[in-house]
């Protein structure tokens, strides 16, 4: 049973020495629903009680031995008794009776002669009251429990006489025992820690003095040292009159929620890495920073920060080497940063941030002109010029950075990151390693690459690309054996553009693909009208994006062109370079193989200038592989620069691959090929890339002078 809950029939207990009296008072209380017990003289009654609580007593005053006023107090005093009803009954209704019977601690009393009809309701009224009094007193214990849970202790001051009232939960929130010092204002403030005693202080005499006064939180500080946070609500007690008399209010321990508070801060706030702000927070801080230089009519700038080869320490080295490393790099920025924060910011690094990935960000508050940014700029790029130890390895990395710069580059925090983003991207783009700023010239470039593409869309349909073909010559016959097809467009302004100039923009508009597949027509077409004019089969070389090497379509576009065409496939080749080749290379073989299926040739391009796995391209059909242009360049007698393209000649032809020297200026590079067992050779040497009508023309010579 819990501890208020009663048994449904409530237990009265018949005191009357009359045994009359008492069988009826028994017979209308059984007929009410109670149960009931008789005694004939109070100190059966207190014998009783010892085992058994009734939920009310009706007590004859006059009775042999004990009088009931005596056998009322005895009970008040018993343990348990002080809010049972007891209901006396007496024939004394003399005033003095009445108060004596109210004094011994009698809930109320009735009158003998008995009034039956009355007595039942009187006794069900005053269970009634009872209960509701218990569930009173129940109710205060869980208040009691529930402020001493929540910490919220309770308070009151008379304006009048003074004097304080504390509840043990509020000495105990104040850390005092209870009772240990007098309540009042000047025991609070003791505690009150002295960063905050005066507003403390404040508090209270705006109080003492009758004003309503907010609520206000405080920090404090024990004896022990202990720092605890509390909050004060408070309200004014009237006078009937409507005079201010006193206030009243709690006490609430809120430590436990302000730390949490400040947990879910940081959470919110800060990259859990590197503990700097993150993006939110940072660009809070830029809005606030922009507020004021617009105040004061000052420059504010924004820097975006981009590891140049963080993807590739993380590919390498695993994730948690990548992370010890930003952390690595957000003492170097804060280190860094130090002497200027300090006079922008004061204590703690608010102007750095990172924002994801191994993207960083600074704030440059207050700055006075550009060379400011720059100087800062420049000293971070500059930081990363010592090398960082991670665990074993010593790693070099380098730092892009853009600036932009406020009012000029943007008014908004938005606007200044996308702008400050852009010129990290240029920056990367001038070959990393450097800072760059946002500016008027990075936005024509950007309103200039736009126009371009715009151009770019219409090229295919206004029938402005071209292709010229540069003539590779056998080494071993001496006689063209093929040619590579290379796009160039002929702008209508511009003039002739090279390629370099506008494929990674077609890349980045997804122009690739129908551009690739025009060339391919191209290409294969040209071949095929040699053979038509009766020279000798001559393959042509395209070159392949990665872009469109991984599209769905590539397979079916090169079906169907060979097809339209007619041109025999092994006259086709394709260059691939070798980070195509390398990227996804399950799918890359899968890939070749289909290629390979058709009949086509297959070379790998620019060799020497990736990353290539040897394992890999054993496993690849391919059929050449073209040394880039850089190894045959530093090739000559005088520098003796001839180990690599020597080295690369002798695996490729360990791996059953022919061999394309790309680049071949000069009569000595080209004989130091043929000595080596280069099969063939490309470059301004042999024939610049050129009109199809003029590489026809070589070829129609190249046929003639060859021995029939
Ligand atoms: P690549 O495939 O390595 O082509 C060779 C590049 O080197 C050509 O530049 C060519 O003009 C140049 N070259 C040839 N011989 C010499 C030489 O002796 N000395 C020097 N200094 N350069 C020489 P181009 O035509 O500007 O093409 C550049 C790159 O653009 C090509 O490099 C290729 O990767 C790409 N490309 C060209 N046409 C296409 C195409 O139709 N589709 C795709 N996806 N890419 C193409
Ligand atoms: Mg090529
Ligand atoms: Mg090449």
């Amino acid at each position: 049973m819990k501890p208020f809950e009663r048994p449904s029939q409530p237990l009265a207990l018949v005191v009357d020495d009359d045994p009359v009296v008492r069988a009826v008072v028994s017979q209308s209380l059984v007929r009410a629903g109670l149960r009931v017990r008789e005694a004939d003289c109070a100190e059966q009654v207190l014998e009783w009680v010892k085992d058994e609580r009734p939920d009310i007593v009706l007590l004859d005053v006059v009775l042999p031995g004990m009088s009931g006023f005596d056998a009322c107090r005895r009970l008040r005093s018993t343990a348990n008794f002080r809010h049972v009803p007891i209901l006396m009954l007496t024939s004394l209704d003399d005033v003095e009776s009445i108060n004596r019977a109210y004094e011994a601690g009698a809930t109320d009393f009735i009158g003998k002669p008995i009034n039956w009809a009355v007595l039942p309701h009187r006794v069900r009224y005053m269970l009634r009251a009872s209960e509701t009094f218990g569930a009173l007193v129940e109710n205060q214990a869980m208040l009691y429990d529930a402020q001493r849970i929540a910490r919220l202790g309770s308070w009151s001051w008379d304006f009048r006489t003074g004097a304080n009232e504390w509840s043990d939960e509020t000495f105990s929130v104040l850390g005092y025992a209870p009772g240990e010092v007098a309540p009042g204002m000047d025991a609070l403030i003791q505690r009150v820690h002295p960063s905050h005693r005066d507003a403390a202080l404040g508090y209270v005499r705006a109080l003492g003095a009758g004003e309503r006064a907010a609520e206000a939180s405080y920090r404090l500080e024990l004896p022990d040292g202990q720092i605890r946070h509390v909050r004060v609500h408070s309200d004014l007690r009237m006078s009937d009159d409507g005079d201010v008399i006193g206030a009243l209010g709690t006490l609430q321990d809120i430590t436990e929620s302000k730390l949490s508070e400040e947990r879910i801060h940081r959470l919110a706030f800060y990259d859990g890495l590197t503990t700097l702000p993150n993006r939110r927070l940072f660009m809070e801080n830029v809005a606030q920073a922009l507020n004021r230089a617009r105040r004061h009519n000052r420059a504010a700038s924004v820097l975006s920060l981009d590891l140049d080869n963080f993807k590739r320490i993380n590919d390498t080295l695993g994730h948690s080497a990548g992370d010890r490393l930003l952390e690595a790099v957000a003492v170097r920025l804060r280190d860094g940063l130090r002497a200027y924060d300090e006079v922008a910011y004061g204590e703690g690094a608010l102007g750095i941030a990172r924002l994801g990935g191994d993207e960083f960000c600074i704030l440059l508050n207050d700055i006075n002109q550009f060379d400011d940014a720059a100087k800062v700029a420049a000293r971070i790029v500059r930081s990363f010029a010592q090398s960082i130890v991670i665990g074993d390895n010593e790693l070099f990395i380098t730092a892009s950075v853009g600036i932009a710069v406020f009012p000029n580059d943007g008014e908004d925090p938005e606007t200044l990151l996308k702008n400050a983003d852009a010129a990290m991207y240029h920056a990367k783009s001038q070959g990393r390693n450097n800072y760059q700023f946002y500016g008027r010239a990075m936005n024509a470039r950007a309103s200039e690459k736009l126009a371009m593409e715009a151009q770019l869309r219409k090229a295919i349909e206004r029938n402005e690309f071209e292709i010229h073909l540069q003539p590779k010559l056998d080494l071993r016959s001496d006689r063209i054996a093929g040619a590579e097809a290379l796009i160039r467009w002929r702008h209508p302004e511009r003039g002739m553009v090279l390629p370099g100039d506008f494929i990674p923009l077609a890349e980045q508009g997804g122009l690739i693909v129908p551009i690739g597949e025009w060339v391919l027509q191209a290409a294969c077409q040209q071949s095929m009208t040699w053979l038509q004019a009766g020279l000798p089969p001559t393959p042509v070389a395209v070159n392949i994006s990665g872009l469109h090497f991984r599209h769905r379509t590539l397979l079916s576009t090169v079906a169907k062109v060979v097809e339209n065409t007619g041109l025999p496939p092994q006259l086709l080749e394709l260059e691939l370079t070798e980070s195509i080749l390398m990227e996804d290379m399950a799918a890359t073989l899968a890939t070749l193989r289909s290629l390979k299926g058709m009949g086509l040739r297959l070379s790998i391009d620019d060799f020497g200038t990736g990353y290539s796995s040897l394992a890999y391209l054993k496993r690849f059909p391919l059929d050449a592989l073209k040394v880039d242009r850089s190894f045959v360049k530093d090739m000559s007698a005088a520098a003796d620069d001839t180990a690599i393209p020597s080295a690369i000649i002798a695996m490729a032809h360990s791996l059953k691959l022919e061999v394309v020297a790309e680049g071949v200026e000069t009569q000595e590079q080209m004989a130091f090929l043929k000595e080596r067992g280069c099969e063939y050779a490309q470059g301004y040497f042999i024939g610049r890339p050129m009109a199809p009508k003029q590489l026809t023309a070589m070829l129609e010579r190249s046929a003639k002078s060859a021995p029939n």
